[in-house]
């Protein structure tokens, strides 16, 4: 597929406008480094959060269900939702697309859910653009070593693919500062517990 143009996200009314000042929670951090078994953990204990559900081009990995996850798209259907301006920002990682559909977090910030959203950090700065109100939290490793050992535990991926999520993961964590908060994600359960406290407090009226 060409790649979606980037103009294609730029604010354009009427979705992105009426996130302008939204107050959502954005997830983000290097690849291996929990976010998944986090959000995972928050979808099971804590449902009064809505985890915004991203579309992918990377095909599902085994236990992955599909509208849970991820909504596991073609190319051409991602180009498609790109072109129609249906998503809210979207990014290439490790030779895949992946976006967040716009319309269903518009849906849940103005029912004044609490909204958490997980993406790249390529993601986290264009939701920063958009919406700038939105509390960016970046889920950091105890260690590099640390982050290797779970990226290349987690068997997943072959190693190529490994070592290119690894190479990503240098940047990544250059991007720290940017961030509003920064979590060391030690044990899984206190990073759930601080990161829902944060959610609750970014959605309160
Ligand atoms: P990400 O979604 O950030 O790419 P994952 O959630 O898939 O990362 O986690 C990568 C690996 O690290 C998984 O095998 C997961 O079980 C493990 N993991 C996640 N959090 C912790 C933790 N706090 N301590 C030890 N292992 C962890
Ligand atoms: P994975 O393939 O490991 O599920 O995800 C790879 C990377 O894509 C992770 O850093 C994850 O946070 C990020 N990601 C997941 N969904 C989205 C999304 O909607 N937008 C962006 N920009 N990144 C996403």
């Amino acid at each position: 597929m060409a790649e979606p143009s980037r103009h294609q996200l730029s604010p354009q009314p009427p979705v992105p406008v009426r996130l302008a000042g939204a107050r959502l929670t954005v997830l983000s951090g290097p690849s291996g480094v929990g976010k998944s078994t986090v959000v995972r953990a928050i979808r099971r204990r804590w449902p009064k959060v809505w985890l915004s559900v991203s579309v992918t081009t990377r095909p599902p990995r085994p236990g992955e269900v599909h509208g849970r996850e991820y909504f596991f798209v073609t190319e051409g259907e991602f180009g498609q939702m790109a072109a129609a301006g249906e998503l809210l920002e979207w990014a290439r990682f490790a030779g895949y697309l992946y976006g967040t559909p716009c319309g269903p977090v518009a849906e849940h910030v103005a029912a004044g859910q609490p909204t958490l959203l997980e993406v790249d950090v390529a993601g986290a700065r264009q939701v920063r653009r958009l919406v700038p109100g939105a509390l960016l939290v970046f889920l950091a490793p105890p260690s590099w070593d640390e982050l290797v050992r779970r990226l290349t535990g987690r068997d997943t991926e072959p190693a190529g693919v490994i070592s290119q999520r690894l190479e990503a993961a240098r940047a990544e964590l250059a991007a720290e500062p940017e961030f509003d908060v920064t979590l060391v994600n030690t044990s899984v359960e206190d990073v759930c517990e601080q990161l829902v406290s944060l959610v609750a407090a970014a959605s309160a009226p």
